[in-house]
């Protein structure tokens, strides 16, 4: 037998010592330099009175309600308009959509048979995050072109699970909906709306099955965190609920006290739930921002298929803050510290609060108009915000600066709240002290309207509209 002397070896308990001290300074180096996860869950027509947090009697919320009691719950936040697209287009690229092109005052929002949708100049937050390895996954409702270039699969997401317009498109001439929705829920019929559900370009079931979608939407998020688990991801779950025609799945139909919008709430809920379930059990929380909120006000002519603004004035289509004003709450434990934040926030703020915590520079060869909002998120200081301009369309109605919201024009919206009329004098509000906008002060306070006035010819001065891509349809 060869003799031949073994190599010295150190004992097995230190070999094991040193293993898992390499393992911890290893993933204690990767939290470090790791990048947040970004969660953005965007609810569609969500009004800011339909949550149990804001305030709603019947419908219960309990994952969301809890969300904001471990996060932060903004009473001040706002959509970049008050319809669909050009409020998608103001979260994705951080900018006013009348700077874009992506809002027009021939069409509000796009058709199955419009024929351009988002720049290809524009940059989305998640072509943003791709330039530091983010993987991207854009769930649900798009709304910013049906067509290949336009899809999010050619604006910076890696996958696409969703319906490219809104789930009331496509209608085959069925029964009016609001008829449908007096005769009770069985009357509201998936194939009265022929919507596709694509699977990044490819369409994979016609109609969209909208029974099941709100929680295939929840489940495709859920699925994609587990996977891309081993790096920095963006997930935008844009539901297309509760927007009308509503739909739930079996275990919510006729659970609500609040009838069916209610179910749908709840179903959102649920998927909330599911969501920071699952990255709590993945170890992901605590490197993980999640936003909930919605895209613009509540559909009111709907009756109780449309939510509810809770005590501000009006609701989607308008430049009331029942247009604009969204429920919105954002969760990262350990991180976000926990409170009630009154200070002015936007979705057009996600853009640059994320692209900063992700140490991407900001773009400069444009106007963006998000800001950072990292102080009032970690560490107690006020918002940077302190203005939000209201445009329908490519006009400016109103503009809110500090506690004062100026209406230069007024409108409402879906033969409800009245004619156009614009306003030599602005109507005047303290939307702090009379959130219901009941009370105009414009005679009280000149100096306001002035201080208003200068920031608006400011913002003006370096306002160049984009191309109205809304416009054209085939
Ligand atoms: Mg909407």
């Amino acid at each position: 037998m060869n003799d031949k002397k073994l190599p010295l070896k150190p004992p097995r308990h230190l070999c094991l010592l040193f293993l898992f001290l390499g393992m911890y300074l290893t993933s204690a180096q990767t939290n470090k330099q790791r990048p947040p996860n970004f969660v953005i869950i965007f609810a569609d027509d969500l009004g800011y009175g339909d949550l149990g947090v804001y305030g709603h009697p019947t419908i219960k919320t309990p994952n969301l309600d809890k969300m904001a009691h471990e996060g932060q719950k903004w009473t001040n936040f706002y959509a970049g308009a008050s319809v669909c697209t050009p409020s998608r287009a103001a979260l994705l690229t951080g900018r006013l959509p009348v700077r874009s092109g992506m809002a027009s005052n021939k069409q509000r929002v796009l058709f199955p048979d419009s024929k351009n949708g988002l720049p290809a100049d524009e940059i989305t937050l998640a072509e943003q995050l791709k330039k530091v390895g983010y993987g991207t996954a854009c769930i649900g409702k798009w709304h910013l072109g049906h067509k290949e270039q336009y899809l999010p699969t050619n604006n910076g997401f890696d996958y696409y699970f969703g319906i490219p317009y809104s789930n009331d498109m496509d209608a085959t001439g069925g029964k009016n909906y609001k008829e449908a929705a007096k005769e009770g829920p069985s009357a509201i019929k998936i194939a009265d709306y022929n919507v596709p559900l694509m699977r990044n370009t490819e369409i994979i079931e016609r109609p969209a099955e909208q029974n099941t979608i709100t929680k295939r939407y929840s489940e495709e998020a859920i699925s994609y965190i587990k996977k891309n688990k081993d790096k920095p991801f963006l997930v935008y779950l844009a539901h297309n609920l509760p927007h009308i025609p509503l739909f739930a799945s079996q275990a919510f139909s006729g659970k609500s006290e609040r009838g069916l919008y209610g179910d749908v709430v709840s179903e959102i809920d649920d998927g909330v739930g599911k969501i920071l379930a699952t990255l709590k059990e993945e170890g992901l929380a605590d490197n993980t921002i999640v936003i909930f909120t919605s895209d613009n006000g509540p559909w009111l002519p709907f009756k109780t298929h449309g939510g509810s603004a809770g005590l501000l004035r009006a609701g989607k289509g308008t430049t009331w803050e029942g247009g604009m004003r969204e429920p919105t709450i954002f969760w990262s434990p350990g991180k976000i510290k926990p409170a009630v934040i009154t200070d002015l926030g936007s979705t057009m703020d996600l853009f640059t609060t994320f692209s900063k915590l992700a140490g991407i520079k900001i773009p400069e060869n444009r106007i963006v108009d998000g800001v950072d909002l990292s102080g009032p998120l970690f560490e107690q200081t006020k918002s940077p915000r302190k203005n939000m301009f209201y445009y329908r369309g490519t006009d400016l109605y109103a503009v809110r600066l500090g506690d004062y919201k100026a209406h230069f024009i007024t409108e409402g919206a879906y033969g409800q709240f009245g004619e156009r009329e614009e306003h030599s004098t602005p109507l005047l509000y303290n939307v702090n002290e009379d959130p219901s906008e009941q009370f105009d002060i414009a005679a009280e306070h000149p100096e306001i309207i002035e201080q208003i006035n200068t920031l608006v010819a400011e913002h003006q001065s370096k306002l160049v509209k984009g191309k109205d891509m809304l416009a054209e349809r085939e």
